[in-house]
């Protein structure tokens, strides 16, 4: 299986990244805005900044055994999943004890491998979460999530230099919008700060509740580059924004 195979459909490249990649300006513009720069991307990111507490911290051990367990709960929740063989790439990427996601309530478009530790609170989220807050916030039922990816190769902000994204090892999901069974789309980028305040009540719903999932929540409120998304990892946390 290639990388591309763990990815899904998703382009590696993170979305909405490519207008700010300084690389694209002019040497001379580089020189000048190298500072700017810097500090743009020490504010804004996948990740909380440098300052939060991310220093020594080691991934859990991953064993056979735990895998198996974690499947196992998968499926107990009614998860379909596959097991995917443990991958690691040339370049430090990798995706190992991860799952792929077959069905899990609601098909999630673009998903390819996802770690299983990353795995089970996502499915609960999809499961549990999201059906209570549509039909509280929105009176309908979602019937398709649309993500921007989980496994993408690449450093944190895409940008060269940087330590590698969540994302690299399968350890992170970016969700963009939700499409209702009355034929609605409810995307993060339109809905997070739009008119409708029930649009809004769901969507920040949705956030409050993965904070209490996921050790690292990332919406619009966090960043400019996640004005489209919210960006959900298995690092060290808490971050809730
Ligand atoms: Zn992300």
């Amino acid at each position: 299986m290639s990388a591309a195979d763990y990815a899904g459909r998703v382009s590696f490249s993170h979305p909405g990244r490519d207008g700010r990649n300084p690389a694209r300006r002019s040497p001379a513009d580089r020189s000048v805005l190298l500072w700017p720069v810097l500090l743009l991307f020490a504010l804004a990111g996948c990740i909380p900044s440098p300052s939060q507490p991310r220093r020594g911290w080691r991934p859990p051990a991953e064993s056979p055994e735990r895998f198996r367990q974690c499947v196992a709960a998968l499926r107990a929740d009614g998860a379909q999943v596959d097991a995917l063989p443990d991958r690691r790439f040339d370049n430090g990427c990798s995706a190992t004890s991860a799952v792929k996601l077959v069905a899990i309530g609601i098909p999630v478009t673009n998903l390819g491998a996802v770690k299983c530790g990353l795995a089970l609170p996502f499915v609960r989220w999809v499961r549990q979460d999201v059906p209570a807050a549509a039909q509280r916030w929105l009176g309908s039922d979602v019937v398709r999530i649309e993500s921007f990816g989980s496994f993408a190769c690449r450093p944190v902000n895409n940008q060269a230099g940087n330590r590698l994204s969540e994302h690299g090892r399968a350890n992170a999901v970016d969700i963009a919008a939700f499409r209702l069974r009355d034929g609605r789309r409810i995307s993060v980028k339109d809905g997070w700060n739009g008119p409708d305040q029930q649009v809004r009540g769901f969507l920040r719903t949705l956030h409050r509740g993965a904070c209490g999932r996921f050790p690292i929540v990332l919406g619009p409120d966090a960043n400019a580059l996640h004005h489209d998304h919210f960006h959900f990892d298995m690092g060290s946390g808490p971050y809730c924004r």
